[in-house]
């Protein structure tokens, strides 16, 4: 039955080809040292830019993670970018900027929301770091050195960016985010081990000022803006990696989970949709990780679900054995970021945000 092939064919494409990319990555890549220098004793200038709307909850918690950082006070700034919160972030960052006179710190205020990407390019253009940092407020840097050594890496000029790992904390479905951490750390470390990561981290994005400068700034109209400028940063030649020396905690939502994991998937979708028309560009060794082909999930699915109804006891057994499997975690996990990244593919029809 040629129909059932198909869809047995684009289900095997679909597990198959992330599956072997994981274990290719995994077996040649995880262990193996770095090809880059990471110097723990350089200590580059650096701008940490905090961007902020609405964020009066988390504002103070996040500045003071970032001023009990181990790092030379007199090489740091810190610059929040606020586009018109209207939740009074702006007093409790311009108390929290009173109450540190020790530390390097200022506010930009924006009249209007433009988004982050708007806020940061404004922001770029006063910051004085050799190195700038991206940081989310929902973010956390758990350890003392996490700051020092994702700046170490800087050490060696051919690194261009560096981002994070990433660990998820509290709010709702923290097993399957960690699920998906779990997996997808192993990747991204591998990837910048070989070359460079098409995946950056809003908890903590560094970049070599001069490159972003050359760049003319984030690209404002792609939701993964941070991952976006590292690919056109290893695009032209530079490693952008995510290290295993940083680690960043994420702060998952207690409530609205589902539209955070789909507003994530349609920001990496426009960003891979971009990043692929550029691969002709990129040096050899950078080849973007596909996307977890999704759509190749649903054709398979709904072919054996119409095969299944007209009486094919072979779809209906696949579709069976499919379900079966939810039980086992990593496959649930998958098989919800699947979901995610079709609704996400729909959503993106209308609305970038
Ligand atoms: P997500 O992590 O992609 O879901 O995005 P968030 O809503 O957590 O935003 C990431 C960071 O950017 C947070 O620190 C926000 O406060 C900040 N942010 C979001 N939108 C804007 C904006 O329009 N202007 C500025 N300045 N910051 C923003
Ligand atoms: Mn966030």
């Amino acid at each position: 039955d040629a129909l059932l092939i198909v869809a047995i064919g684009l289900g095997l494409l679909h597990f198959g080809f992330p599956l072997a990319y994981y274990c290719y990555l995994k077996k040649l890549w995880l262990n193996k040292p770095w090809d880059v220098r990471s110097d723990p004793e350089y200590k580059p200038r650096v701008s940490i830019i905090v961007p902020t709307y609405n964020e009066a909850k988390l504002v103070r918690q996040k500045l003071d993670d970032i001023a009990s950082q181990d790092y030379p006070k007199n090489l740091v700034e810190i610059i929040v970018v606020d586009s018109a919160s209207t939740d009074g972030t702006l007093e409790v960052v311009k108390e929290w900027i009173a109450d540190h006179r020790d530390v390097k710190a200022k506010l930009i205020e924006e009249n209007a929301r433009r988004g982050k990407a708007h806020a940061l390019n404004k922001t770029l253009k006063v910051a004085m770091g050799e190195v700038v940092i991206i940081t989310d407020v929902d973010s956390a840097w758990p350890s003392r050195d996490t700051l020092a050594s994702a700046l170490s890496w800087f050490s060696d000029p051919l690194v261009g960016a560096v981002t994070c790992l990433k660990v998820p904390t509290r709010g709702g479905f923290i097993g399957v985010e960690r699920g998906y951490r779990d997996l997808y750390n192993v990747v991204r470390l591998c990837e910048s081990k070989r070359f460079s990561t098409p995946v950056f981290h809003g908890e903590l994005a560094a970049f070599r000022r001069d490159l972003l400068v050359k760049l003319g700034g984030f690209p404002v109209d792609i939701g993964a803006d941070d991952s976006h400028t590292a690919t056109l940063i290893a695009i032209s030649g530079f490693r952008a990696i995510a290290v295993d020396n940083a680690l960043c905690t994420e702060l998952v939502p207690r409530e609205g989970y589902h539209m955070w994991r789909i507003r994530r998937a349609q920001h990496l979708i426009q960003h891979f949709a971009k990043a692929l028309g550029l691969l002709s560009k990129a040096p050899r060794g950078f080849k973007p990780v596909l996307l977890a082909e999704a759509w190749l999930l649903l054709v398979a699915t709904t072919i054996l679900l119409y095969k299944a109804l007209t009486g094919t006891a072979t779809a209906t057994i696949l579709l069976a054995a499919g379900t079966a499997l939810l039980l086992f975690k990593p496959y649930r996990t998958w098989i919800a970021t699947q979901a995610y990244l079709v609704t996400a593919t729909i959503r993106n029809l209308w609305t970038k945000e």
